[in-house]
């Protein structure tokens, strides 16, 4: 019988949350901007896409499961592109039904006198709360995703308030926990919002024909726009024909938020988030690794691709060389067809290939930005050994995972994570290497000392809550 898998559902890697990308042009052509910030983008998510657009009055949506090239077509995108304002979103589920279409977003929803598209990025702490409030006022939800209370909410107080931009403002001030926000309105504005403790990235580009907003400066500027600046930790920012309008703070931070993960691992290496470059917090990462966990060894390699950076910082902080560990098949696409039982064995292997030449009669210190569950980086030791290498002395760019993550990362149940309950000792017995050494949870910190947003949110490896 063949077998047949979608090879992001057995990859054993933190999983990133959402992409949001939205654009105000002087000009039509606005969805087809989106639709290139998003493709710099899917690397956050890759379940599904839409893009909502405003045309005249009317909002069109267009939205459907699997990567943005496989979404949208040019006929699709022929029908959005009329518009002046638009908003897209690519998903990978954190809160809701997996894989559910109604789940995609944006979510359209309806106040007294238009209607708005809301994409999100996070994940809230109290939408179980408002979903029940909002429906003993007779709303009714169609999906089970905290982004759809969220975009309700914004509706309903717009009617109360008669203003999109106060109706956003008392609507935000309801909602707990992690969110980065673009609101589309049929009043013509584009609305970004971050949260009080500015959990999940968005930053503002400007160009010839407006303004844009995403969560990454990597989509700003594959489209062609300038990276403005970040949206503040609590600040609303609206914006109107392609010019800013106006943007002010709504509330003050409650606690250290940023995620670290984002320079760990989930932001694309060109992207600068909150005046620091990814790029450089990685390098940094694996100089500070290299420096409180040496090893015994005559080379350095990265796990690709978000290894690559620490292992680069490692090796130039050692004196050792750097050396290709991998090739990576970057064609696979989504689906492979594997032979046996042992999916997960065949995927690595299909996926990162060892390369012989340069592991063998070596001892290889090997740099990877996390182990979650541990089974991935197990099979990945194995291999090396398998092409040759003589030791395996495993360097980890992040402290261990011991806790969950409430604020929109898909982490996982605590009971499988591998360092939840175990010891260094016994981690480095189960994944089969000859030593094995995280950064400390300070050397993280020192490593993304540049970072503007403030502290940072660290509590999936110190329970800090
Ligand atoms: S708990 Fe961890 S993954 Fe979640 S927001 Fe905080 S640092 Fe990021």
């Amino acid at each position: 019988m063949i077998m047949y898998k979608d090879i992001n559902q057995i990859d054993d890697k933190l999983n990133e949350e959402c992409a949001l990308f939205g654009a105000s042009l002087k000009r039509k052509g606005a969805a087809g901007v989106t639709y290139n910030g998003l493709l710099s983008l899917q690397h956050r998510g890759q379940e599904g896409a839409g893009i909502a657009t405003l045309s005249g009055h009317t909002i069109c949506l267009y939205k459907g499961s699997g990567l943005v090239s496989e979404v949208f077509n040019e006929t699709a995108l022929e029908k959005l592109n009329g518009g002046t304002l638009a908003v897209g979103h690519t998903r990978y589920s954190t809160a809701g039904a997996k894989n559910a279409e109604e789940n995609i977003q944006p979510f359209l929803a309806e106040y007294l006198t238009g209607r708005l598209a809301v994409a999100h990025n996070g994940n809230l702490t109290n939408s179980g709360v408002l979903r029940k409030n909002l429906e003993a006022r007779g709303l009714d939800f169609k999906a089970s995703s905290d982004s759809e209370v969220i975009s309700s909410l914004i509706a309903y107080k717009t009617t109360l308030t008669r203003d999109v931009t106060e109706g956003v403002t008392q609507a935000v001030q309801e909602l707990a926990g992690a969110f980065s926000l673009i609101i589309l309105s049929s009043d013509n504005l584009l609305i970004a919002v971050r949260d009080k403790n500015g959990y999940r990235p968005l930053c503002l580009g400007v160009g010839e024909y407006g303004i844009c907003a995403s969560s990454e400066s990597c989509g700003v500027e594959s489209c062609g726009f300038r990276t403005l600046r970040d949206v503040q930790p609590g600040e609303i920012v609206v914006i109107r024909d392609g010019e800013i309008i106006k943007s002010f703070i709504y509330g003050e931070r409650e606690r250290d938020g940023f995620c670290i993960f984002e320079y760990v691992y989930f932001a694309r290496p060109d992207s600068v988030l909150d005046g620091l470059s990814v790029y450089e917090a990685r390098v940094n990462m694996g100089r500070i690794l290299a420096r409180e966990r040496p090893a015994p060894a005559d080379a350095v390699c990265g796990v690709p691709d978000s290894g690559l950076e620490a292992a680069m910082g490692y090796a130039e902080s050692s004196g050792l060389p750097l050396v290709s560990g991998f090739v990576k098949n970057r064609y696979i696409g989504r689906s492979f067809i594997y032979p046996d039982q042992n999916a997960r064995e065949f995927a690595v292997r299909l996926k990162l290939n060892p390369l012989r030449a340069n592991l063998e009669g070596r001892k290889i210190v090997l740099v990877d930005d996390s182990i979650v569950r541990g089974t991935t980086c197990a099979r990945i030791i194995k291999s090396l050994r398998e092409a040759g290498a003589k030791e395996v002395h495993m360097r980890v760019s992040s402290p261990p995972f011991i806790h969950t993550c409430h604020y929109g990362t898909d982490i996982g149940d605590e009971r499988n994570l591998i360092a939840n309950g175990s010891t260094v000792e016994q981690i480095r017995l189960k994944i089969g290497a000859d030593s094995l050494g995280y950064i400390s949870g300070e050397g993280l910190r020192e490593s993304c000392a540049k970072c503007k947003a403030g502290g940072f949110c660290t509590s999936c490896f110190d329970k800090q809550e």
